[in-house]
């Protein structure tokens, strides 16, 4: 595995919209390791493909203090969204920059696994701001 280079914002390929995954083959595998890898050395809870220059539907995250809650989120999408909640929210691409940003406090997901089965979970909390969050990314935004 391998610590991969993060995009840092003002970056023009931030902006750039993630394609959906398709293929799920060992090199997708690969990537996944090196973002689980890039994540976790940062300290960071959640990291889009598109902070390390992957423009590909895939995120990783792991918002457990104990650093042992890892998930992989590919093809995301929502499925319901309710409630609303601000906090403040920090960005491995906006180093030392942190923000009140209002999500929504409840959303379901529907997503894709390494090996291209499908999920479904309901996300509350960090897990909820999180993953909105680097969807946005994975967005351009
Ligand atoms: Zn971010």
């Amino acid at each position: 595995m391998a610590i991969l280079d993060i995009l840092s914002f003002p970056d023009p390929r931030l902006r750039i919209e993630a394609s959906p995954v398709v293929v799920f083959d060992s090199a997708l595998q690969r990537l996944i390791g090196d973002m689980k890898e890039t994540m976790y050395a940062e300290g960071g809870i959640g990291l889009a493909a598109t902070q390390v220059n992957e423009h590909r539907q895939l995120l990783v995250m792991d918002v457990s203090e104990t650093r042992d809650q890892f998930r992989v989120f590919i093809n995301p999408e929502l499925t319901f969204a309710s409630g609303s909640e601000t906090c403040e929210e920090g960005c491995l691409s906006v180093p030392g920059v942190y923000a009140e940003v209002s999500r929504a406090s409840e959303i379901g997901v529907r997503a894709q696994n390494p090996d291209g089965s499908y999920f479904e979970v309901t996300l509350t909390g960090l897990d909820a701001v999180c993953l909105q969050h680097e969807m946005d990314h994975l967005k351009g935004k």
